[in-house]
């Protein structure tokens, strides 16, 4: 591993909540955790780390504003507050993206467009947000805005062009409610076709600006082969490939499975997840725009049959409804991705007093100087 370099807003911004520890440290704290939260489950697998923890993120965003000096600024929300914290670099986000961010807000300022501001809704940016394909070398520009107006458009998206011509599309989206969340609902093309292209363990994917994408390329396939490695799918077995998102994992376990059913709730990441299988060729795949919990339902009372049901539910979980459906489905296996171990925990209590045990745990960690960590589980069915 590299040498330790430490980060100089690592107070200040909050987001690197174990910075202060050395990355091999940093693994440790995050093993004693899984263990803590499932060691009474299984024997925990050594996480695997990162040979260089740095400038991973390949998702950036900044919010927009300005310092007391009425200065124009770009950084990020100091953790659980609306402050910006100002950052040109960061030591975990993409080095590309963190340059580009950096030209925009001087663009901005020569071309005397305002930032966006919250307290009385007035201004034009809000957020840049920034993609980059870590194997594709693509790259996507949103810039999130106040208004649809855009002043002096053409000759703003060519000055950004002629700095960074390594970008390949650039979107507007329009975002004017009071509100936390960085993107509204709609969206213009500015340049390009609105979308960047990733290769993730063999297969091509489709990455839009609102559909979840894993922001750890290279620990992402770690994750997914892992996934693979504890499915054991055979050519005949029904994979279900449950908060599919993209449909990432399920296009990747297509090629050692009968069929797959992938099921998502966010409609944009469903479109995503249906041009995927096709430009992979993939044809023994279906998308369902549903609730996971709702479409698990109907399928136990359908009584259809899965054989393998991988899930990859976000930070809250599952919920009581797809877990009931799982066990009266009563797939061989069931592999659980998940980025939060204490709803992993509540989760596999209910399925180890429901027909099933855990045989394997494995934490990989996806998001280095974060106190988050990602685990792998597999489940098998206790045969009578
Ligand atoms: N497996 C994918 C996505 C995981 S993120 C990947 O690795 O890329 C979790 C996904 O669950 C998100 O795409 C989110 O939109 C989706 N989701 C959240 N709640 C859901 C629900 N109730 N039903 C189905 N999908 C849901």
């Amino acid at each position: 591993m590299e040498k330790e370099i430490k980060c100089p807003l690592y107070k200040k911004c909050g987001g690197c909540q174990i910075h202060n520890l050395d990355y091999e440290k940093q693994l440790e704290f995050k093993m004693r955790k899984v263990v803590k939260l499932l060691g009474k489950f299984h024997h925990v697998n050594k996480i695997i780390g990162m040979d260089n923890p740095y400038h991973y993120r390949n998702k950036v965003q900044a919010a927009f504003g300005r310092d007391k000096h009425n200065r124009i600024i770009s950084g990020v929300y100091q953790s659980s507050t609306h402050k910006i914290v100002p950052v040109d670099s960061c030591l975990i986000e993409d080095i590309k993206a963190d340059e580009i961010i950096v030209t925009i807000r001087k663009l901005i300022k020569s071309f005397k467009l305002k930032p966006f501001d919250d307290n009385n809704m007035t201004g034009f940016l809000r957020h840049v947000l920034v993609k980059r394909g870590f194997s594709s070398g693509e790259i996507m520009v949103v810039l999130v805005t106040g208004t649809q107006e855009f002043k002096s458009k053409r000759s703003f998206i060519n000055a950004l062009l002629s700095r960074h011509p390594e970008i390949t599309t650039i979107v507007q989206n329009i975002n004017n409610r009071h509100t936390s969340l960085v993107l509204g609902d709609k969206s213009i093309v500015l340049y390009g076709n609105g979308t960047i292209k990733e290769q993730l363990c063999g297969y091509t994917f489709t990455i839009s600006p609102k559909a979840f994408y894993q922001i750890n390329p290279i620990q992402t396939e770690v994750l997914y082969n892992k996934a693979m490695e504890f499915a054991e799918i055979s050519k005949d077995d029904i994979v279900i490939d449950a908060y599919c998102g993209t449909g990432t994992i399920g296009i990747i376990a297509s090629k050692y499975a009968g069929r797959v059913i992938g099921v998502e709730l966010n409609p944009d990441a469903v479109r995503d997840a249906r041009k995927n299988a096709k430009i992979n060729n993939v044809e023994n795949i279906d998308f369902i725009c549903d609730d996971a919990g709702k479409y698990m339902v109907r399928l136990a009372e359908e009584s259809l049959k899965a054989d393998v049901v991988i899930m990859d539910p976000p930070r809250a979980g599952s919920d009581i409804n797809f877990l009931k459906s799982v066990v009266k489905l009563s797939p061989k296996k069931v592999v659980y991705v998940s980025c939060n171990p204490e709803t992993l925990k509540r989760d596999l209590t209910y399925l180890s007093k429901n027909k099933y045990k855990v045989r394997k745990i494995q934490p990989v960690d996806m998001f280095p100087h974060t106190e988050h960590v990602e685990c792998v589980v597999l489940m098998s069915r206790v045969e009578k």
